[in-house]
């Protein structure tokens, strides 16, 4: 009998097998959702047409005005998380609702209102490339996403779903460039705590992918010094090798020993060597002067080093300060390391984020979807907290060329990241 109901739905077509796997709830849901897209499309069009570039603090908040509304309509209550003015950024928009019922995941749930595109640069408004694509700015990274997240909300409330749930919806408003210091994210941090579930909805990969690991990023700083002598004299004991030799030494070594380590990169970005040297690390600039016939006395190079693991950059640097510390005749070295965002690692907590995005995702008829590359993907505000509670992200829309002058949109997929996003929080809630 199973036999013969499976092979009937092959034949039936993958929509109507797979739609049965829904619970008359669940079909609700999606109804609501496809009866809500021409409005949250008009809501998307209204926030991507104002510039919200990090820096531009009123933008940031008009954008973050808007979803607060909608979020008030939802009845959440919401707040607006201000920054110290030394920090020069607009702060972050929390909308909250408490429910009382113990069963269910606490869902933390994360967008931003900014977009890397500054009002100095030129501005695109939302425009229709063909019948999927659209472009603007920040429409796909990630004010598609914002709207994914609230669009699904709206989809639950309508069906009385949120009730006795408790979901925060944290928006930052300077996740493209964070403002210096604790307090830009400490609230943040606080909050995810008290939650069980973190959902990330920056831009997905398409339909089939998600993301349950993103690496880490951090800095380095190297300096050599050698004897400044007459260039006739290199290599002889006395005189030794120079600052350069031993950078590019160095350097090299770290290349050798460590540029196959899976999910590990490392790259100098900037060297400044010779007899004088002047090396500005606020503002990544450097000036040299030197002379072939004088050997050089001092070198600076500045890099990062992206990883998975707080386990793996450790290792990395341990390696580093090894070679480092090998130095040749008459040289030596220091490096330092800065650190920046932790690496957010693939968790079995993570991994089952991803099996239910999979799970709603076939059941819904839209296959499969699988964890990406974390080698793929750069550190974001969702890494912050991943230490904290299990973590999925890439949740959003779809499309191409984030960070880009000319990003897009899929218009097509978007409704079905709602409906995914829509019936994942109701599972997880449940
Ligand atoms: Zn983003």
């Amino acid at each position: 009998m199973r036999k013969r109901l499976l092979l009937a739905c092959a034949f039936a077509g993958t929509f109507a097998a797979h739609a049965q796997k829904l619970t008359a709830t669940e079909k609700k849901i999606v109804a609501t959702v496809q009866r809500n897209m021409p409005q949250s499309e008009r809501l998307l069009v209204q926030v991507v047409n104002i510039n919200s570039g990090t820096l531009n603090l009123k933008g940031v908040r008009e954008v973050g005005d808007i979803f607060r509304k909608e979020f008030d309509n939802l009845g959440f209550k919401t707040t607006w998380v201000d920054m110290p003015a030394e920090m020069q950024r607009a702060g972050h928009l929390v909308a909250q609702r408490k429910g009382k019922g113990k069963k269910g995941k606490k869902l933390f749930l994360i967008g931003h209102l900014d977009t890397v595109f500054e009002l100095d640069m030129p501005f695109t408004k939302y425009t229709q490339l063909n019948d999927s694509t659209v472009t603007g700015q920040g429409v796909n990274d990630m004010k598609g996403g914002d709207v994914v997240m609230l669009a699904a909300l709206q989809a639950l409330q309508q069906n009385g779903l949120l009730a006795n749930t408790t979901i925060t919806a944290y928006f930052t408003g300077d996740e493209e460039r964070s403002g210096k210091g604790e307090a830009a994210r400490a609230d943040f941090i606080a909050k995810a705590k008290e939650s069980d579930v973190a959902l990330a909805f920056e831009s997905a990969a398409g339909l089939h992918t998600v993301a349950t690991a993103r690496r880490g990023s951090s800095g380095w700083q190297l300096k050599t010094y050698g004897q400044a002598a007459h260039s006739s004299g290199i290599f002889k004991p006395n005189v030794g090798y120079g600052a350069v030799f031993e950078a590019a030494r160095i350097l090299d070594e770290f290349r050798e020993k460590l540029s196959q380590e899976q999910f590990l990169t490392f790259n100098p970005g900037l060297i400044v060597g010779g007899s004088e040297v002047k090396y500005d690390a606020a503002n990544a600039r450097g000036e040299a002067m030197g002379k072939t016939n004088i050997i050089s006395p001092e070198v600076n190079v500045a890099g990062d080093l992206r990883f998975l693991t707080e386990q793996q950059k450790e290792a990395a640097r341990a390696k580093m300060r090894d070679i480092v510390a090998h130095s040749l005749p008459n040289t030596r070295a220091e490096i330092t390391f800065t650190d920046g965002l932790p690496g957010m690692p693939p968790t079995p907590g993570n991994q089952k984020l991803a099996t239910l995005a999979d799970q709603v995702s076939r059941d819904l008829g839209f296959g499969p979807v699988q964890a990406g590359d974390p080698g793929s993907r750069g550190a974001g505000d969702v890494s912050l907290v991943a230490q904290y509670l299990d973590c999925l992200d890439g949740l959003g829309s779809s499309g191409k060329g984030a960070h880009a002058p000319g990003e897009t949109m899929n218009t097509k997929e978007f409704p079905l990241l709602v409906q995914r996003a829509a019936l994942m929080i109701y599972r997880l809630t449940r």
